[in-house]
This record gives C-alpha cells, structure tokens and sequence, in this order.
C-alpha cells in the first residue's frame, strides 16, 4: 500500500509529465510549422526558379528606341514578292473588325485568303454591336494629345500589365486607322465646320475618341465589309459563313517541329465536317466573355477557337483578365441570356450617384419613389466625390468597383439594390434635349425599349456585367503564336490592354492588328513557305483531326442526359460571378475551382442535345462552346488564384489599400502570365514573360487629383 506521501509525489510525478507532454508537444507543433514554411518557401523558391521564362528576344522585341522599335521592325523584315504572295493560302478565322480587316488587306495585297465566320454575313460578327468610338492621337482638339499620352494612358490605364513595345505601336498606328477609315467612308461624327469630333473615354483627360453617333463599330465593320467585299468580287477571298472552325490541323515541317497547315470546320447548316489547308492560320475569333453566360457580348461570341489554339500548344495568356464594364442596364430577371450595354459615352454627359441616405435607397427599392423625387442635396455623386480630377470618366474598373461598393453598403437602386443611377438632367438642362438626343439618342431609345422607363424623364439604371477579355492566346510582337504559322489577332490575343482596357481601345487594336500588324509580320513568316507546295488535305493529319472532331461530337450526341445547354451555362455563369467575378478571394477561387470541375462532371454525365449532328443543330453548336467555356473558366479562377495581387480588372479582396484601391505587387507580379495546356484534366503549367518597364515608370494608379 502507498502511503499518502507517496501518493500525492505520484499525483505531482503525473502533473508534470502531462505539463512536459503538452508543453513538448507545443514545442514540437512550433517546430512542425516552422519546418513546413520552410519547405513551402524552399518549393516555392524550386517552383520559380524551375518556371519557364519568356525573353524580349522570344517575343521578337525589336531593339533600341520605343519610337522607332515598329519603324526599324518594317524596314528589317523579310517581304514576300508579289509572284509568290499569289502561291501562298492564307486561312482567316473571324469576320470581325480583326478578321475582316486582315482578310481584306491580305488579298489586297496578293495572297489568296479563305475567311470563315459562324454568322449568315461577315457583317453580323460581333463587333457590330460596339457603340461608343475608337481611339486616335490625332490631337484634332488641340488638348495636348499625342502618340506618347495615348500610349501611356492605356499603359497606366493597363495597370502596367501591358508590353511597352506593343503598347507604343498600337498608340502609332492609330492615326492610320482613323485616315483608313474615312477613305473607305466611315460616317464619323463631325463638327458643324465639317471637321471628325471627338468625346473623351474613362481613363483620359484629353478627348481623342472618334465615333459614329452610338454605332461605331457597326460604322466600321461595314468599312471593312466593303473592302472584304471587294476582294471576295475578285476572286482573292473566299468566303465561308456558317461555318465554326472545330480544330486547326498541324503538319510536322523537317525539323519535326509542328506548323499550323489548316483547319476542321463544320458546315453549320448541313452538319457536314470540312478539311482546309493553308500555308498559315490567323485566328480572330472575339473573347471569351461569354463564359460568364450572361455579358454584354454577341450570343456567338466564344473562347473554342482559343480553346483550339491552346491543347495544340499556344500559350494562354492572362486569362484571369476580364473587364467589367460599369454602365450595362442591369439584370432584371433569372430567364434573361443577354445583357445590354450603356455605352461609357454617356458618361461624357452623364453623372453617376446614389442616394446619400439608407431610407432613400430603401424606399427606391421598394419603389415608392422615382430618382427624380431625390433632391440635389440627398444625391451622392461618388464618383465626382473620390476622384475628383477624372470625376465621372475614370477608368472601368474602378468605376465598377465604386458602383459595387456603394450598393453592397446598401445604397444601390433598382427593386434588387443592385444599381446605380446615370443622370442626364444636369445635361438636358445645359445643351437642351435636342442635342442630347442627337448626341446619345439611340442608345436612349434602346434604354426604354428595355426597361420601359423614359431616360429622359428619369435617371437610367446601370449595374457593372461582364463586358471585354483582356486575357486571350499570347502572342508575340509579330502577333504569332508559340505554334509556328499560327497567327492571332484582335480580342482572341492577349492584346495590348494590360490588365484593364481603356473605353474604345478594342476597336482600335482589332483594326490595328488586321489593317496595319499582322499584313507586315506574317509576311516574315511566308517568305520561309514560298517553297512549301499546297498540300492535299487526304494527308493523315487532316483524317485524325477530322475524327477527334467527330468522336468528340458523337460523345456528346450520346450522352442524352437531362439538362439542357444553358442550364448548365447559366450555373457556370453563376459561379464564375460570384467565385471569379469582380471581387476574388484565395478562398472563394479554391471554391469555385471545386464548383467548375463538379460542372464539368455534370455536363460531360448529362446534358442533353436534341436532333442529330448531320443537320441545323444549335444546342449541339452551343454544347460544343459550353464544353470549352468550362475550360476557360477553371483556367481563369486557376490564374487568378496564382496572382496573388490586384491590377485592373482583376481585383483580389486580400489586395486592396485602406480606401479599397487595387494594391499591384510589382516585385512579384510584373509579368505575364502564360499557361501552357499539359493534357486533359492535368493542371497547365506556367510559364512567365518578366515586364521590365524600359521607358516607363511604374506608378500607383491615381485618378484624384
Ligand atoms: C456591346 C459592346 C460594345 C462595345 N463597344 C466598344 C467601343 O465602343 N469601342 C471599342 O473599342 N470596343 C468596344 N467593344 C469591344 C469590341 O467591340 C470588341 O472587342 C471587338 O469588336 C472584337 O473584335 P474581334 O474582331 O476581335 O472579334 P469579334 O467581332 O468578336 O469577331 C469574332 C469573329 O470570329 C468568328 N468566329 C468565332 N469563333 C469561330 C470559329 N470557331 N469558327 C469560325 N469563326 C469563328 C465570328 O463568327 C466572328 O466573325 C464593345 C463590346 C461590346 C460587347
């Protein structure tokens, strides 16, 4: 027996070893944590330094002066001559405002072109819709514009995501454009004395935007129509509509090294599967802005032809890239496919407010009250308030931003709180309703035709959507991709916007890239192909590529699940908006990286497609989309989740200054990022091009003062 002593030493001999134990086991979690970070940070260290890099010398960046760096590439490059242009095929994919453009300069110039498009018309290709005007640093207005301020606003306007050399050639040709443009009789806007007008896009303080009332793109597309036009008369194009490119066929040269030598197209109309050769693909497909389901965009609009380029090895370029544009008239119901944009010409004359009181938005809501009954003094003007110096014309993502912040405060109108008003009283009391309405009066009519309200009468109500991609296949300073004779042009390529595209710098860089790039760089390409005979398209490569095309088809016919297409869109959208929308989290991409890959389960196990592939099939055209949007979508959350930073569009919440800026981390992010496709359901694997700003500095983005 132990006696009492002995007992209680047994109790504290207890006491203690439980104390060492846990005090130990501390010890030994502390331990444990440190030698975990210190394995991350090791394997971060291996990660970056095994990452792939892509030099100034793989992106073909001309040498010395940013002004001359274009001017030295024409006079360097190889030409081809106007006898062998005649035995060289060039394939276009794409009838917009890149496409039709390319097409059309390419033929001019000699070189037999094959142009396709999904559309009835090369006319009816997206960039139809485009409203409010195209750049130029012509300096009509004589307010101190100049190619090197167009060129550093859309830099800066980029968040410095941008190439510099890429950027300064865009801002160069501009002025071409505009010359192009009014030669082949694009009505643009004029003054009373006869001369083009201008009005000024977010992110500028000059006005350099020349438009065609709230049709430009319309305007300009029917220019490059006619010019397409000319040479389908001709005989140099051929033209192919109704008819989605479904793969690009590679042939291996004698190096082994593969080149773009053709396409797979489907004939939308009969169902039937077609084979293309040509000497070299130029892909201008539009963005993929659609993955969202409900954007601003064409409901063709699509990311399969980038999807395409992307598994035969082009790299994908800043996908996490998409731009929210701020004045879209917001959703209004769960069955709604589309949304429609207000163009960012309204804020020229429009002002941006809420209520400034809690009860006012309450009683909005509840519509009890108009915004009209709101008095001048109870108005917030927000974005007059924050940014003074650009007030209601700072860029799109920090317009949107704002707009989100005041309605997720409460303050947003609208039955669901989730929008803002845009107000022309102010403007129809300064320049009188008749010249508002000359100036806007479609895009007004168009308003109350949606929303049933007279603009005139009571403020519009716009929300932020889904609107542009400045991510896309990344390409180099002669606009080809890492696939030799693989060429990608206008919204499809990673582009010239950095991380945020200022208002009317689309059409400018599609116009660019198809009138006055890609006709000089490609021809650095063709002069090596002037040897290469036309090949027969019964080669082996065409037949697989036919029929991975047709088992990927006869795959989804089988499935005859339960869900419908856009049922399955619409949840994808859903989640790209609330996961990979305007405001993103580590946490919430991990989510919605889960959410993508159940998606993908669910669509490839049950969707449903009516009818049968050898006809007229729009759910089977939309399901082949959906299955690529899928994709795009996972990749974007997947690039979003790396850039542990906020630039432009992209805006993760953990980045953000006190007053809720975008905080870049130029230290760790000043590159692009490119992701190079490994195998189906294999993670991508990066691969970085270093922006070394040569010309530039960087700057923290400030539209106050
Ligand atoms: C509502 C709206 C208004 C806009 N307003 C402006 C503005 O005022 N200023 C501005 O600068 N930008 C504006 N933009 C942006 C601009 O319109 C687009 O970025 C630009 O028009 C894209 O042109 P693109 O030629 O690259 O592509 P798109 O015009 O999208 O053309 C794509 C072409 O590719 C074809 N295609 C796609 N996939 C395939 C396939 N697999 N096979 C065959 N063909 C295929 C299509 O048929 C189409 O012909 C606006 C955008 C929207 C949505």
């Amino acid at each position: 027996m132990a006696t009492k002593k002995e007992e209680k030493i047994e109790t504290v001999k207890k006491t203690v070893k439980k104390t060492v134990t846990k005090a130990a086991v501390k010890v030994a979690e502390a331990a444990l944590d440190v030698a975990e970070k210190a394995v991350n940070k090791a394997a971060e260290i291996v990660k970056e330094a095994n990452t792939p890099i892509i030099t100034p010398k793989d992106a073909k960046i001309p040498a010395g002066p940013l002004e001359l760096k274009w001017t030295n590439y024409k006079n360097h490059q190889k030409l081809v001559n106007p006898a062998n242009k005649r035995r060289l095929d060039v394939i276009v994919v794409g009838t917009g405002l890149a496409g039709a453009s390319a097409a059309a300069s390419l033929a001019e110039m000699g070189f037999n072109v094959l142009n396709f498009c999904i559309q009835d018309s090369p006319r009816r290709a997206h960039s139809i819709a485009a409203q409010g005007g195209i750049n130029a640093a012509k300096n009509y207005q004589n307010d101190g514009d100049s190619i090197y301020r167009l060129y550093y606003d859309t830099i800066k306007g980029g968040d410095y995501r941008a190439r510099e050399a890429n950027v300064y050639r865009l801002a160069e040709v501009s002025n071409n454009i505009i010359d192009q443009c009014v030669a082949q009789g694009v009505p643009f806007a004029r003054e009373y004395g006869g001369l083009l007008d201008n009005r000024s896009f977010g992110g500028a303080q000059v006005s350099r935007t020349f438009y065609a009332k709230g049709q430009t793109g319309q305007q300009l597309l029917l220019g490059a129509y006619s010019a397409l036009s000319r040479q389908i008369g001709k005989g140099k194009v051929k033209m192919y509509t109704r008819y989605e490119m479904l793969d690009i066929v590679m042939i291996k040269d004698e190096n082994g090294e593969n080149r773009a030598r053709g396409i797979i197209a489907r004939n939308l109309v009969t169902g039937r599967i077609e084979r293309f050769f040509a000497h070299a693909v130029v892909v201008g497909s539009g963005g993929y802005g659609n993955t969202f389901f409900l954007s601003t965009n064409a409901m063709a609009s699509n990311g399969s032809a980038a999807m395409q380029m992307y598994r035969h090895g082009a790299l994908f370029a800043n996908p996490c890239y998409a731009q929210i544009h701020p004045t879209c008239i917001p959703k209004h119901g769960d069955f709604q496919s589309k949304l429609t944009l207000m163009s960012e010409s309204l804020r020229n004359d429009g002002r941006i407010w809420v209520p400034k009181k809690l009860e006012d938005a309450k009683r909005l809501q509840a519509g009890e009250i108009k915004g009209r009954d709101i008095p001048e003094e109870d108005r917030d003007y927000y974005l007059e308030r924050r940014y003074p110096a650009f007030g209601n014309l700072v860029p799109r993502d920090v317009a949107s931003r704002a707009a989100k912040e005041r309605c997720d405060k409460g303050y947003g109108v609208n039955n669901t709180g989730l929008a803002v008003f845009l107000d022309f009283s102010d403007a129809i009391q300064r320049l009188g309703k008749d010249v508002v309405a000359q100036k806007y009066g479609n895009l007004f009519q168009m308003y109350e035709k949606i929303v049933d309200e007279d603009p005139y009468e009571n403020p519009m109500m716009i929300f932020p959507a889904i609107h542009y991609t400045m991510g896309g296949i990344w390409v180099d300073y002669e606009l080809q991709t890492t696939v030799k004779g693989l060429f990608c042009i206008g919204e499809a390529n990673f582009s010239d916007h950095g991380a945020n595209r200022l208002g009317a710098s689309a059409l400018m860089q599609g116009l660019a890239d198809g009138y006055f790039v890609l006709p000089y760089t490609i021809q650095n390409y063709l002069s090596d192909q002037i040897g290469v005979p036309r090949m027969s398209t019964d080669l082996p490569e065409f037949a697989a590529a036919e029929k991975a095309v047709q088992d990927k088809i006869d795959r989804l016919m089988a499935i005859q699940g339960k869900r419908s297409v856009d049922s399955i869109h619409k949840e994808l959208g859903l989640i790209m908006w609330d996961f990979v929308g305007m405001g993103r989290t580590a946490e919430g991409l991990k989510e919605g990286i889960k959410k993508i890959d159940a998606i993908k389960k669910e669509f490839w196990s049950n969707v449903y497609i009516p009818g049968d592939a050898n006809h007229l099939n729009n759910e089977l055209e939309k399901a082949l989309r959906l299955a690529d949007f899928i994709e795009i979508g996972r990749l974007m959350a997947v690039d979003a989740l790396h850039r542990e930073e906020s630039c432009g569009g992209h805006f993760r919440e953990e980045y953000q200054t006190p007053e809720g800026e975008a905080l870049r981390q130029d230290d760790k992010f000043s590159y692009v990022g490119c992701w190079k496709y490994m195998g189906e359901d294999k993670e991508p694997q990066l691969i970085k091009e270093p922006l070394d700003y040569e010309f530039t500095e960087r700057k923290t983005r400030n539209y106050k003062n």
